[in-house]
């Protein structure tokens, strides 16, 4: 069989040291790739860019929490219970089938299940009985008396457990915006699609807390008649932001502005335009706390259409159930333009009659009653220690109280943008190889931006004369300490040296020949033209920073 794109990625990206299966030398595990020196640093250039547009223009701040995530946490977010992949087996090969692959799209899967009509694609023979397999990997924290934990399946709880404290940071203003970078886990039921499809991998995820009575968006007017690419699994449109929040396709300006970075952000990481798509989820294909959400989806020649980045509306389902768990208060204020003076009932208890009635419980009876909400009270009831208490009407006063309120509390809305780094570094990667024949040989280009190639600059000396390798060196040095990465070659044809740069996305290859020596001279190649610029050795930095930033 002939060699796909993504074959020929791979092998490019295991030889020049982007990307490969980790563990190799112990037979490999599916779903799990190791970064090589220039695919670490291409990475790095994507997150970097990704920062720009969340941190810089939208004004967002960066957090770290752990990848290994409590019980608790993940107990309230609903993935404990939720977070699963419906699973079938086969009877006789053994092999594990996320349901979702193996049957067409809009099939139920009692339909697809019914009558063995959907067999094992592996060996062809019955499958048994769909059952939901939880895809986060569990973990004990400590050694006696231990805590039940997980790996974080996204970076997201991290943040709205911090709610809180970073409201507070943030000046209580919404919108508010914060994000992190990091590793996600997920025990995939059975990974077959190498690098799209990883048990451990990276993402990058916005959370922005909006007031649900107010999501519009401070940048949406500047922006609101550029294009989005939308596809509602019917038909694909080009339709402005501002439509698009008009006619209810998208649902408020928010979720379509950060729609609109999204396209931005992936435009400028090199994703090829025409390979690029926003697809709305069918009401059934929601995620258990997503109100609205659409995928960025990229396509791949081996893949299809691939989701790259999930930008859901999440409502205030995470904020309030860490509410409901952990008690902790984490609701924002809307402010009154003057203080109000409201009248609020209070419970005030009578110690003299609880204590001899409830002993050792009063205490924590009056604690509770004293925060106790009132309406109309009928009966009041309190629980300690898993009893229920009937509390006498003479155990206490009800009295009216004159409160200075300064505004209402809320839940914030969340709106978020999920990228998975990975997927989005291989569809770039795809989006930008190039293949011609030179000489009759396989040549290979990765065209990539500049802004993001791992190697900014090949230094070449044309000839091995130590006169032109002591000025190269020089150059080289002088690049780095300007902060832009180099590669200094003096091995091989100049035309092999070339082909390597070339092979790896480096956008400029100076080289430096005996004009050099006479007068402080190079020449700047341009991968993508392969034109030739005579430039001065002063000038190379300030040259290869302005392409750099185009
Ligand atoms: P989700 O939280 O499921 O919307 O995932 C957010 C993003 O993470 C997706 O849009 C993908 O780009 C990425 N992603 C999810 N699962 C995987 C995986 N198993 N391997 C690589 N990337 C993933």
């Amino acid at each position: 069989m002939p060699l796909d794109v993504y074959d020929k990625i791979m092998m490019l990206a295991k030889r020049r040291g982007f990307i490969y299966p980790s563990f190799e030398i112990y037979g490999g595990s599916a779903g799990f790739y190791d970064y090589g020196p220039l695919g670490s640093r291409l990475k790095q250039n994507i997150e970097n860019l990704w920062r720009n547009y969340y941190l810089l223009q939208d004004n967002c701040v960066e957090i770290n929490t752990p990848t290994i995530t409590l019980y608790e946490v993940l107990k309230a977010s609903g993935h404990v219970d939720e977070f699963t992949d419906i699973t079938v087996d086969c009877k006789k090969c053994k092999q594990s089938y996320k349901v979702e692959e193996i049957i067409e799209k809009n099939i139920s899967i009692e339909d697809a299940f019914n009558n063995d009509k959907v067999k094992c694609p592996t060996c062809s023979k019955n499958l048994k009985d769909p059952y939901p397999v939880n895809l986060m990997f569990s973990t004990k924290i400590g050694i006696e008396q231990s805590r039940d934990a997980f790996l974080r399946p996204e970076t997201a709880q991290g943040i709205f457990t911090n709610f809180h404290l970073l409201y507070r940071y943030g000046r209580e203003k919404l919108p508010f915006g914060v994000i992190q970078v990091g590793k996600g886990y997920r025990n995939e039921v059975s990974p077959r699609q190498g690098i799209i499809r990883l048990r451990e991998f990276s993402m990058a995820e916005a959370e922005i807390f909006f007031d649900p009575k107010d999501k519009t968006h401070p940048n949406f007017e500047i922006v609101k008649d550029e294009k989005l690419y939308l596809f509602d699994n019917e038909k694909e449109m080009k339709i402005s932001l501002e439509k698009s929040v008009k006619t209810g396709e998208i649902n408020n300006q928010a979720l379509a502005y950060y729609m609109y970075l999204t396209q931005k952000f992936l435009m400028s990481a090199g994703v090829d335009p025409k390979k690029f798509r926003f697809r709305k989820h069918a009401s059934d294909e929601l995620a258990h706390y997503a109100q609205e959400c659409w995928d960025a989806e990229l396509y791949s020649e081996r893949f299809g259409w691939i989701e790259c980045v999930g930008i859901a509306d999440r409502s205030a389902y995470d904020l309030s159930s860490h509410i409901n768990s952990s008690k902790t208060d984490m609701y924002a204020m809307r402010k009154y333009d003057k203080p109000k003076i409201m009248k609020v009932k209070k419970i005030v208890p009578k110690m003299g009659v609880l204590g001899p009635l409830f002993k050792d419980k009063a205490g924590k009876i009056q604690t509770i009653l004293e925060n106790m909400k009132v309406n109309d009270i009928k009966k009041i009831y309190v629980k300690i220690n898993d009893e229920t208490l009937e509390i006498p009407k003479d155990c206490y006063n009800v009295v009216e109280f004159e409160e200075k309120q300064i505004g209402e509390k809320f839940i914030p809305h969340v709106i978020e943008p999920s990228y998975g780094i990975d997927r989005i570094l291989y569809c770039i990667l795809e989006h930008n190889y190039d293949e011609i024949k030179k000489k009759g040989e396989e040549y290979r280009i990765l065209k990539l931006n500049a802004h993001i190639s791992p190697i900014k600059v090949g230094v070449l000396p044309l000839v091995s004369d130590s006169r032109l390798i002591k000025i190269a060196r020089e150059i080289d040095k002088n690049l780095r300490d300007a902060g832009i990465a180099t590669y200094y070659d003096e091995g091989g044809t100049i035309g092999r040296r070339y082909a390597r740069m070339d092979e790896i996305g480096t956008p400029f290859c100076i080289t430096i020949d005996h004009d050099s020596i006479e007068n402080n001279s190079v020449t700047i190649r341009d991968r993508d033209t392969t034109k030739q610029e005579r430039k001065k050795i002063e000038n190379i930095i300030k040259f290869i920073r302005d392409k750099i930033s185009k």
